[in-house]
C-alpha cells in the first residue's frame, strides 16, 4: 500500500467515531432515584469575615409575617433544663450560629458531619444574618429531620440595650430570612444572645410566640484558649438527665467540632441519649428562672458595657414570674405580653 493511501486509511480509522458500546447489559429499570447523600460541612469555614460585601444584606420584611402561635402555658420566662422522670437520660445538644452586622461568620463543619453521621438529634440556634448569608446551608439544616431550627435573633444584639423597634427586628427579622431561604415553618424558640434579657425583651421574645431558651451547661467553647479536652472536661462535668448543652457552631468554638465525638463517646456510655429541645420539653417538665444568665443570676450583666449598641439602659425590672407554677406542663395557651412587637 502506498504510504499516502496508509497514513490515509489510518486517519479516517482514528477520526472515525467509536462503535456503539454492546448492548448486552439490561436496560436499567425504573424506580425511585436513590437519595442523594448530604453534601459534607467539612472542610470547616471557620473564619470570620469582618466588612466583607457578602455581608451587606437587606434587612427582609418582617411586618407581612403571618400572626405568631401562642406561647404554651409554662415556657414564660428563661429555660434552662428540663426535668425528667426518674431513670430518663436525655440530653439537649444546641449549638449557636451566631453573625452580626458586618460580617460574615463561618461554620464548624465537622458539628454537622459528626452529628449526621452518627444519627444525632440537635437544635441549632441561628442568627437571621447568619441565615442571609448562608442560605443554602441554612436550607440544608432545616431540610435534616434530625436538626431543629431556632432563632438566634437578626444580627446578635443585647437585647437588653436595644430600643422597641430593634427589638422587634431583632426577634422577627430571623423568621423572615428563614422564609425567604424556603423554610416553612416558624421557630418555637429563641436564644438571648450573650444569655442576656431584661422583662421588656422576655415579654417581646414570648409574645412572638417562642419561648426562651437558655442553658444549664456552658461548654465553654467561644473561648479560643478552650482547648477540645476542657470543652470535653466542662461538658461532662455539668450534663445530668434533661441539660440543654449550649455551644457554637459558627466557627468562634474553636475546638467544639475535635470535642464533639469525645462527648458523645462519653455520654452514650453512662446511658444518655439525645434529643432536640423540643422532644426534650415534651418529655418532662420545664425549670423556668425568672432571670437570663450564664452560670449564676446577674453574671451577664457584664455585657451591658456594650451600651454603645444603642445606648439604651437597661431594665432592671425582673422578669414577669412564670404563668404558672414552675413545672406546669407545656400545653394549652398563655395570653401575649403587652409591649410586644407586632408580628
Ligand atoms: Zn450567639
Amino acid at each position: 500500500m502506498p504510504l499516502p493511501l496508509r497514513a490515509f486509511l489510518l486517519a479516517t480509522l482514528l477520526l472515525a467515531p467509536l462503535p456503539a458500546a454492546a448492548t448486552d447489559t439490561p436496560p436499567p429499570v425504573a424506580g425511585p432515584a436513590p437519595a442523594a447523600a448530604p453534601r459534607p460541612w467539612s472542610p470547616s469555614e471557620k473564619a470570620i469575615a469582618k466588612g466583607s460585601p457578602r455581608a451587606r444584606v437587606a434587612v427582609p420584611d418582617f411586618t407581612a409575617l403571618p400572626p405568631a402561635p401562642l406561647l404554651p402555658a409554662g415556657l414564660a420566662g428563661s429555660v434552662r433544663r428540663v426535668d425528667l422522670p426518674p431513670g430518663e437520660k436525655l440530653v439537649a445538644l444546641t449549638f449557636d450560629l451566631c453573625e452580626t452586622a458586618g460580617e460574615v461568620a463561618g461554620y464548624d463543619g465537622e458539628i454537622v458531619d459528626t452529628l449526621r453521621r452518627r444519627g444525632i438529634a440537635a437544635t441549632f440556634f441561628v442568627g437571621g444574618h447568619w441565615a442571609a448569608t448562608h442560605p443554602e446551608r441554612f436550607r440544608e439544616l432545616a431540610a435534616d429531620p434530625r436538626f431543629e431550627i431556632a432563632n438566634h435573633t437578626w444580627t446578635h444584639a443585647n437585647l437588653r440595650l436595644v430600643d422597641d423597634a430593634r427589638l422587634a427586628r431583632e426577634i422577627l427579622a430571623p423568621e423572615a430570612a428563614f422564609a425567604e431561604a424556603g423554610w416553612q415553618a416558624r421557630s418555637k424558640y429563641l436564644r438571648f444572645p450573650f444569655g442576656a434579657c431584661d422583662a421588656r425583651s422576655m415579654a417581646a421574645v414570648n409574645a412572638a410566640g417562642m419561648a426562651a431558651i437558655q442553658w444549664d451547661v456552658s461548654t465553654g467553647d467561644p473561648s479560643p484558649f478552650a482547648s477540645a479536652d476542657m470543652i470535653v472536661a466542662e461538658t461532662m462535668r455539668g450534663v445530668r438527665p434533661g441539660s440543654i448543652v449550649l455551644a457554637h457552631a459558627n466557627g468562634r468554638g474553636f475546638h467544639t467540632g475535635a470535642a464533639l465525638p469525645r462527648i458523645l463517646d462519653r455520654l452514650t456510655a453512662q446511658g444518655y441519649h439525645f434529643v432536640s429541645v423540643g422532644d426534650l420539653l415534651a418529655r418532662g417538665r420545664p425549670v423556668v428562672t425568672p432571670t437570663c444568665y450564664d452560670s449564676h443570676p446577674g453574671d451577664t450583666d457584664k455585657y451591658d458595657h456594650w451600651a454603645a449598641l444603642g445606648g439604651r439602659k437597661p431594665s432592671t425590672k425582673p422578669l414577669a414570674a412564670p404563668e404558672r407554677p414552675f413545672g406546669a406542663p407545656a400545653t394549652g395557651t398563655a395570653k401575649p405580653a403587652a409591649g410586644a412587637p407586632t408580628p
